[in-house]
């Protein structure tokens, strides 16, 4: 075991406060990374202030992770020391249930182990990125290239793959017209991957003041959802539309902007539940779904997509001890677009 520095929340109303727990050295099939960035996700602020319920204390939030290899098990196959390597949002899973051999575990019928405010298999809480060191199971880390800058790299492993999978599992592409709504974390990194894949795409937000962003970003069009002509004028005209939205909202406005067999995709986790009106689907035959990140396959798929690409995440670094600042930023939506801790601040 070995002593590793980190920033935690001690409940769900304090700040939080440097904290210092014990990692396991690495067991036969592990990899042990010293952790340089990690991305600060909405997640991390819902669960941190138990918004979901069953929040466990004290939490080192933290899943979009990036660092280098330092030691590896002497069973590991696939890393050596040197190696990036990043940490997504789970670190292990049933690996025999349908979903984990269809190499979707983050759909595991038992439950996959979330990276933090999880509990590993023997029953121990596990701790995340806003730390120095990670120790994970090699089966679970990812492979990282040197071609990008690595703090626009972290936020891939979260806000990246939880908008790449339903846009891929949807086969989006040429000829659809697709809403991003909500510029975000997630948001953003939707934007890229649809523009990438062709889409004609569309950013809807709440704030006046992202639209020459979004366009940067490689959005083609621009609409304020409180604008209630504008959202009059845009009835019925999407193929697809993902919603990224992390606050109570209805859902009702935006399904009436799906054309005929049209589908919302819902990634944000408002604590609240929203009421669907059945008008707003059967009219046009509408669907409503839902994606939960990615499995660990599809996760390097979009790692290499990326750096083929040139795809990074805009990032703003902070200090660890900017962090509650950092979550108070975002929860009024001035975050250009993810805050990344640079995890030497914390040595
Ligand atoms: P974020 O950076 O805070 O972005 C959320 C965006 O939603 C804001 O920038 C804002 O965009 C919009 N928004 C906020 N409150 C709103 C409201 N009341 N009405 C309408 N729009 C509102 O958060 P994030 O990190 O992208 O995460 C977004 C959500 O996805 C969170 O709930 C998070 O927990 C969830 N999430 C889900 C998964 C998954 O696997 N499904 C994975 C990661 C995160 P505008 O200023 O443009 O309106
Ligand atoms: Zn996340
Ligand atoms: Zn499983």
């Amino acid at each position: 075991m070995t002593a590793v520095k980190a920033y935690a929340a001690q409940n769900a109303t304090t700040p939080l406060a440097p904290f210092i727990f014990e990692r396991r050295d690495p067991l036969p099939t592990d990899v042990q990374i010293e952790i340089l960035y990690c991305g600060v996700c909405h997640s991390d602020v819902h669960q941190v202030r138990n918004e979901w319920g069953g929040s466990i204390y004290p939490m080192v939030p933290g899943h979009e992770i990036v660092g280098r290899v330092t030691k590896v098990g002497g069973e590991v196959k696939n890393f050596t020391v040197g190696d990036l390597a990043g940490v997504g949002c789970f670190v292990d899973s049933c690996r025999t249930c349908p979903s984990c051999l269809a190499n979707e575990e983050q759909y595991c019928d038992t439950g996959m182990v979330g990276t933090y405010n999880g509990r590993d298999k023997e029953g121990n809480p596990t701790y995340g990125g806003y730390s120095t060191r990670i120790v994970v199971d090699e089966k679970y880390c990812l492979h990282i290239s040197e071609a990008l800058p690595i703090e626009g790299v972290a936020p891939l492993l979260c806000a990246g793959i939880t908008t790449y999978s339903p846009l891929r599992h949807w086969k989006i592409g040429k000829g659809h017209k697709v809403a991003v709504v909500g510029l975000g974390g997630l948001g953003h990194m939707a934007v890229k991957f649809a523009a990438s894949f062709g889409a004609d795409v569309t950013v809807l937000s709440t704030s006046k003041s992202k639209e020459q962003d979004a366009l940067n970003l490689g959005a083609h069009h621009f609409a304020v959802t409180t604008d209630p002509e504008t959202m009059k004028n845009l009835q019925g005209h999407f193929d697809f539309i993902l919603s990224t939205i992390s606050a109570r909202h209805d859902y009702n406005p935006y399904l009436n902007l799906l054309t005929l067999n049209g589908t919302m995709v819902v990634v944000g986790v408002p604590p609240q539940p929203s009421v669907v009106n059945a008008f707003s689907l059967i009219g046009k035959r509408r669907s409503i779904a839902g994606s939960l990140i990615g499995g660990i396959k599809e996760t390097q798929e979009m790692l290499d997509y990326c750096a083929e690409n040139g795809i990074v995440s805009d990032v703003e670094v902070i200090k660890a001890s900017e962090v509650n600042e950092a979550y108070e930023r975002m929860l009024k939506g001035d975050v250009r677009y993810r805050f990344v801790i640079d995890i030497a601040s914390l040595k």
